[in-house]
């Protein structure tokens, strides 16, 4: 594995379009800090009507948008490479900054919501730009705390982002594996290593054996994982007491717009209506790999490991462009940005965050993060990435930066969109059955098992974890261990053997620091399936709603965006009826299986 010092110039991504150099970027801390405290001094205590108000939004939405490349050169430069000093100083410093900021410009939520109805109507009247953000502020109400209280807890802000800090340190600084050895043969490890290439390694020696060493590792960390864990908990706990919310889940699905009801059914029909068909695949990779006994460590293995094409970068951008041709002439003038203008870092190198993910500051054009290792699926990756870049690339040009964020619940909707378009486009443009077999097992081994299996039972998992401590309890490595275990017992059945290691699953996901992320894959994806099949079958129309959905950004709540695009979520409908699709993809599998083997 490479240092990030030994990368390939043209494999990175080009922060320079943030901050050219680092004296740019310390003028801009000096600056947004001055405009901060020169804010304090002007308004505080003085919010008192209507025109003041609107003057003040207008300020701090400006120094919002200051702020916004300063918070993501700090994050994206330490993201490609956690061991690197500079960068985790400078993210530090930035963490302190914004809890600063925030504390001192507290006074302004508090201040506004103290106005009555009639001077709120009348700024937003004054300013129709900031409706939305008032409207958004309005319902927040209730749960706001007393101003000076509000003001202690913003100043603690980066202390309470500890533990998502304390997790990565520990996995992606301190977390050294050691070779593991098969047959006499040695094989390096790391992280990225297993996620990107051991878990898919054919040879079942090596792939288990990968599986036992890297577990291994993990578990030499399991306590002070579960700690710091137990300490977010106790953090989102405190808070939505002191708030005065019902109850955690009420309070972390407050800002996503998401009745309980939702969050539910999404979790509940999937682990009992899905699980039976994710068996039926189970058994057949079992069956195709000719294993004597299917284990956890073998689900992530291609049906055909034999037919998976390798794909280089610079081809990648190709699959992009006829995969996501269907999206129109506007969107594929961005794909092409994408490369020429460095937007993507490839590089695979030490320290690099694991995964993939897409960061869209406003104002700037989005960044995606991906260690490129040349095998096909990462064409999927990609689209995928590139789904909530052209998502926050449109959103970001037509609303400001108060409304551009929409809820978490729809987050996975466009880039598990671009997925099914991605898989569409291949699938129409062969009839070779060893190629559409390839390429529909890679949609159910990866589109399909990624967010509708690996993140729903996280979301299932984690639900039992917010219910302890919803009831004021507290977890440790045994109990997460436990209730990891059982998730995937009961989901997986008698089809797949539950690996000794496997309990320790949990400790992979950065997730669990983002509230009730997991679930909102599958809440994406159902959304996402549904449109792509009113595309296919409709085309201009459905696509022409999909790129409005995509420009209304956070100015709709989640159920107002699907129904946009001609899906209704507030019924159970949609989801069924994606499950019956992934059910009749597995057919097909099993047919072209039987197929081929004739
Ligand atoms: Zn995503």
């Amino acid at each position: 594995m490479l240092k990030r010092s030994e990368v390939k110039l043209e494999e990175t991504w080009d922060l320079t379009d943030l901050f050219e150099n680092e004296q740019q970027f310390e003028e801009a801390l000096q600056e947004v800090s001055e405009e901060a405290t020169a804010i304090e001094a002007k308004f505080k205590g003085k919010i008192t009507n209507s025109t003041v108000a609107v003057e003040v939004i207008t300020l701090y939405k400006n120094l919002s948008e200051k702020l916004v490349p300063i918070g993501n050169y700090s994050q994206l430069s330490l993201s490609v490479d956690q061991t690197n000093d500079t960068a985790q100083m400078r993210a530090a410093k930035v963490g302190q900054l914004y809890s600063k900021i925030s504390a001192q410009l507290s006074f302004i939520t508090s201040e506004l919501l103290q106005l009555d109805e009639e001077t709120l109507t009348e700024t937003k009247n004054k300013s129709q730009d900031f409706s939305h953000y008032i409207d958004k502020l309005i319902r927040k109400k209730p749960y706001q705390l007393h101003p000076e209280v509000e003001k202690t807890l913003a100043a603690f802000g980066s202390i309470f982002e500890a533990p998502y800090e304390l997790y990565n340190t520990t996995k992606l600084v301190d977390m050294k594996f050691e070779n593991f050895e098969v047959n006499g043969k040695s094989y390096p490890l790391s992280y990225n290593s297993f996620e990107g290439d051991w878990e898919l390694e054919t040879d079942t020696d090596i792939r288990r054996a990968a599986f036992t060493a890297f577990s291994n590792k993990l578990r030499d960390y399991q306590h002070t994982t579960a700690k710091t864990y137990d300490t977010h908990l106790k953090i989102e706990k405190t808070e939505s007491d002191l708030r005065g919310f019902n109850s955690i889940f009420d309070s972390l699905l407050f800002d996503q717009q998401v009745d309980k009801e939702l969050y539910d059914r999404q979790i509940d029909l999937i682990t009992s209506e899905l699980a039976p068909i994710m068996r039926k695949y189970a058994k057949l990779l079992q069956k195709s790999h000719g294993l004597e006994k299917m284990t956890f460590a073998d689900l992530k293995i291609p049906l055909d490991p034999s037919y998976e094409p390798k794909i280089s970068i610079e081809e990648s951008r190709q699959y992009m462009k006829d995969g996501l041709s269907v999206l129109g002439k506007d969107y594929q003038a961005m794909l092409d940005r994408a490369f020429d203008e460095r937007w993507i870092d490839f590089a695979q190198n030490i320290g690099k965050s694991t995964g993939a993910f897409c960061s869209s500051p406003y104002g700037y054009h989005p960044y995606v993060l991906i260690s490129w290792t040349s095998r096909m699926n990462e064409v999927f990756v990609l689209a995928h990435e590139l789904g909530h870049a052209g998502h926050f690339y449109l959103a970001n040009a037509e609303q400001n930066i108060f409304n551009a964020r929409p809820s978490l619940y729809f987050i996975e909707a466009p880039s598990t969109m671009n997925e099914m378009l991605m898989a569409n486009h291949l699938l129409s443009n062969s009839n070779d059955a060893r190629f559409k077999r390839w390429v529909i097992s890679t949609i159910i081994a990866r589109t399909y098992y990624h967010n509708f299996v690996t993140h729903l039972l996280e979301a299932a998992y984690q639900r039992k974890v917010y219910e302890i401590i919803n009831d004021g309890g507290s977890v440790n490595a045994s109990i997460l261990n436990k209730l990891k275990r059982d998730v995937l017992v009961d989901f997986w059945g008698d089809a797949v053997e539950i690996t000794e290691g496997a309990e320790l699953t949990w400790m992979r996901q950065p997730h669990y620091y983002m509230g009730l992320y997991p679930y909102t894959y599958s809440a994406g994806l159902t959304i996402a399936t549904e449109v792509s099949q009113r595309i296919l079958k409709e085309g201009t129309p459905a696509v022409n709603d999909w790129i409005n959905v995509l420009k209304a950004g956070g100015t709709k709540t989640p159920v107002e965006l699907a129904q946009m695009a001609g899906v209704d979520v507030t019924t159970d409908q949609p989801l069924r009826s994606t499950i019956q699709f992934i059910s009749s993809l597995v057919d097909q599998l099993e047919e072209l299986t039987t197929q081929l083997e004739n």
